[in-house]
């Protein structure tokens, strides 16, 4: 029964590889799980495949880096054609900024502790899309800090002389992309303040008025005011809600299924995706 819709793999900054993450979901009791990895669908086919053979429900998602004003706004994406041509664009852009501005970072760093672009790219093998964290295990490697926590709260946190911001999608532009896509949009962790600023409730519904459908509630980023917030908006503009671990392997604490979503949920994310989506096989996932 329990569902948590939004884990990473090693396609982007998870420490599990997609069958690893579906395994540790079957050991944790799942029964679904999306695979939301940022600005890439590379997990899914090994995801797929691993969820076949376990006998766990995967939901194919994505977790889309956008912004709107400059504030970074995080957006999941369900069920959506990985084929599509906006889609790819839009993630090829942001995986070619995010690599420059890890080498800035690192180019940064290199002049004050032993750490080179090599290092990152050690770290980096398996994965599509380079984020911070991979920057972090690097340093971790190196014996810099102690852990990806250590590194996010020190070196690598916004307003360190060695943070760089890389260049994202306008969120509206984001939304009509999952909706063209066939996919559904739903909103991660809109108040997780302690990751930096967060929109305010009337951005929100104009992300809804170009066909966003949810708020991802149950987050461990959020605390109890702020999930009563996120669930009376979500009431008011009609929206689906939906709770989730944010899992990242060993690189973060969230555990798998800390957070679930409810099967009606999920059965509106279904229903909103509409008859293309039931015909789309997630083992074709692409980059
Ligand atoms: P970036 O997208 O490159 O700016 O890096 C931020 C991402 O790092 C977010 O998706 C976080 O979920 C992820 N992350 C992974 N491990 C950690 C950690 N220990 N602390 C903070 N963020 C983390
Ligand atoms: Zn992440
Ligand atoms: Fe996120
Ligand atoms: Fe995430």
């Amino acid at each position: 029964m329990p569902i948590d819709l939004h884990v990473h793999s090693t396609a982007s900054d998870g420490h599990s590889t997609p069958s690893e993450v579906v395994a540790e979901a079957a050991a944790a009791g799942l029964d679904t799980i999306a695979l939301t990895d940022h600005d890439t669908t590379a997990g899914w086919a090994e995801a797929g495949a691993a969820a076949e053979r376990l006998g766990v429900r995967l939901i194919p998602g994505v977790e889309i880096s956008c912004q709107l004003g400059g504030i970074s706004v995080h957006l999941l994406g369900y069920l959506l054609d990985p084929r599509d041509a906006a889609l790819r664009r839009m993630w090829e852009a942001t995986r070619a900024s995010r690599e420059r501005r890890a080498r800035l970072i690192v180019e940064k760093l290199s002049a004050d502790v032993p750490v080179t672009w090599e290092d990152v790219l050690e770290q980096t093998r398996h994965v599509t899309t380079i984020g911070r964290p991979h920057i972090a295990d690097a340093l971790v490697a190196r014996g810099v800090v102690t852990s990806r926590d250590h590194a996010f709260a020190t070196i690598l946190r916004p307003g360190s002389p060695y943070y760089a911001r890389y260049l994202a999608p306008d969120g509206i532009e984001a939304v009509r992309a999952v909706v063209g896509a066939g996919g559904v949009a739903v909103m991660a962790h809109p108040l997780a303040r302690r990751r930096g600023r967060v929109v305010g409730d009337s951005a929100i519904a104009d992300l809804v008025a170009v066909g966003m459908s949810g708020l991802e509630v149950d987050h461990r980023d959020q605390d109890d005011a702020e999930r009563a917030h996120l669930r009376a908006l979500a009431a008011d503009l009609g929206l689906l809600t939906t709770g989730s671990s944010d899992y990242h392997g060993t690189g973060k604490q969230n555990r798998i299924g800390e957070n679930t979503t409810t099967p009606q949920a999920l059965e509106a994310i279904f229903e909103r995706a509409g008859a293309a989506a039931a015909d789309r096989n997630p083992l074709s996932g692409t980059s």
